[in-house]
C-alpha cells in the first residue's frame, strides 16, 4: 500500500498495520513500525497514573525522572510534578517509580509521614519477593544488571548481604569468588527487567560452565521481563531486513540504549534519536527500506511525530 497522506498512516499506526509505503521526494520507501514499539504495561500504568495524582493533589514529588525520557517528564513538571533526587527533600506526597526504590526508602518515607504513591511494575516487585524468598532461605544472590540503574540499585537491597552484582563478563570471576569465600552452597542468577537477553543468556552460559553443579544447588530465574525481550527480539528481526533502523527514545534510558545497541549488530546503518528534530533526514532518504524501534519509556506521539518528520 502507498500511502502519501500523513493522516492515514497515523490511522495505520493505530490500527497496528505497521509496514506501509510513503513517498519521500519522488521516492517510495518501505517503512516497518516494530509491533513493541512504546510504553510498556509498566511505564504506561505510571503515567497515567501520575497524571491522575496532579489532577486531585497539590505536592506530588516523584523520586527521580517518572521515565527516562525528557519530553514525558517535562509535560509532567508543567503539570505540577515535582522531581527530586532524595526523599528527604518531598513534603507531602511521593511517587516512587516504575524502577522501584531500595527497602531504605519506604522506611524513610514512613518516618517523614509521607504519602507514598507506588507506582513499581509488578514484574519488579516480583523479583523484589523472589530475591527476599531466597536470600531468607540462605542463598548467595547474583543479580545481572546494570550496577547504576534505580531498578538493580532497589532490586539489590532485597538480596541480603550474599549478593553481588555482574554487569559484564569481566564481573564473572569477582563474583564467584566471593560466593566461595561466603561459604555459601546455594547460588540463585536473577536478572534486571530490562537487560540485554543476550548478555544475559552469554553471562548465565559462563557462570555455568565456572561452577560445580554437583557441590552446589544452582537456580536460574529468568526474570527480563516479556515486554524487553519481546521488543529485543523484534528489534533484532526488523534490523536485519531493513537498510536503515531508528531507534527513538532517551538517550539516558537504559533499555533504549540496548535496543541501538542490538539493532547496530544487525544493521550498521542505526540510529538513536530523542525527538524527531535529531532526525538527519538527508541520510534516510538515501535508504529504500526503513525500520522505526522506540523503547519503554517513548511515547506513542514521539513515533507518529518521527513518522510525520519522514512523510
Ligand atoms: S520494562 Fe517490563 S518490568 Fe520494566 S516497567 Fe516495563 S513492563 Fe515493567
Amino acid at each position: 500500500m502507498f500511502l502519501t497522506d500523513f493522516m492515514d498512516v497515523l490511522q495505520l499506526i493505530y490500527n497496528n498495520k505497521l509496514q506501509f509505503n510513503i513517498k519521500i521526494g519522488e521516492k517510495f520507501m518501505e517503512i516497518i513500525i516494530g509491533k513493541t514499539a512504546g510504553f510498556c504495561f509498566g511505564v504506561s500504568n505510571a503515567v497515567k497514573k501520575t497524571e491522575e495524582e496532579l489532577k486531585n493533589k497539590k505536592n506530588v514529588f516523584c523520586l527521580g525522572e517518572l521515565v527516562h525520557n525528557k519530553q514525558v517528564t517535562s509535560e509532567l513538571q508543567n503539570k505540577g510534578l515535582t522531581v527530586i533526587d532524595n526523599i528527604e527533600k518531598a513534603k507531602q506526597n511521593v511517587i516512587i517509580r516504575a524502577h522501584g526504590e531500595p527497602k531504605e526508602t519506604y522506611k524513610k518515607a514512613e518516618k517523614l509521614e509521607l504519602d507514598v504513591l507506588d507506582l513499581t511494575c509488578p514484574k519488579v516487585l516480583r523479583i523484589h519477593k523472589i530475591a527476599q524468598e531466597y536470600a531468607n532461605n540462605g542463598f548467595y544472590i547474583l543479580l545481572i544488571g546494570q550496577k547504576d540503574h534505580p531498578e538493580t540499585i532497589g532490586t539489590i537491597s532485597y538480596c541480603g548481604e550474599n549478593s553481588a552484582v555482574i554487569e559484564k563478563e569481566e564481573d564473572i570471576e569477582d563474583a564467584l569468588n566471593n560466593f566461595y569465600v561466603a561459604n555459601i552452597d546455594k547460588l540463585l542468577l536473577i536478572a534486571q527487567t530490562t537487560f540485554s537477553l543476550e548478555k544475559f543468556n552469554n553471562i548465565i552460559s559462563l557462570i555455568t560452565e565456572k561452577v560445580n553443579i554437583e557441590q552446589i544447588e544452582l537456580e536460574i530465574k529468568r526474570t527480563i521481563c516479556d515486554a524487553t525481550r519481546l521488543r529485543q527480539e523484534e528489534t533484532k528481526e526488523i534490523a536485519k531486513n531493513v537498510d536503515v533502523m531508528i531507534i527513538i527514545g532517551g538517550k539516558h534510558s537504559s533499555n533504549t540504549n540496548k535496543l541501538y545497541e542490538i539493532s547496530k549488530k544487525y544493521c550498521k546503518a542505526s540510529i538513536l534519536i530523542e525527538t524527531k528534530e535529531e532526525l538527519n533526514v538527508q541520510f534516510v532518504k538515501k535508504f529504500q527500506k526503513i525500520g522505526i524501534m522506540a523503547g519503554a519509556s517513548t511515547p506513542q506521539k514521539s513515533i507518529e511525530s518521527v513518522v510525520e518528520m519522514l512523510n
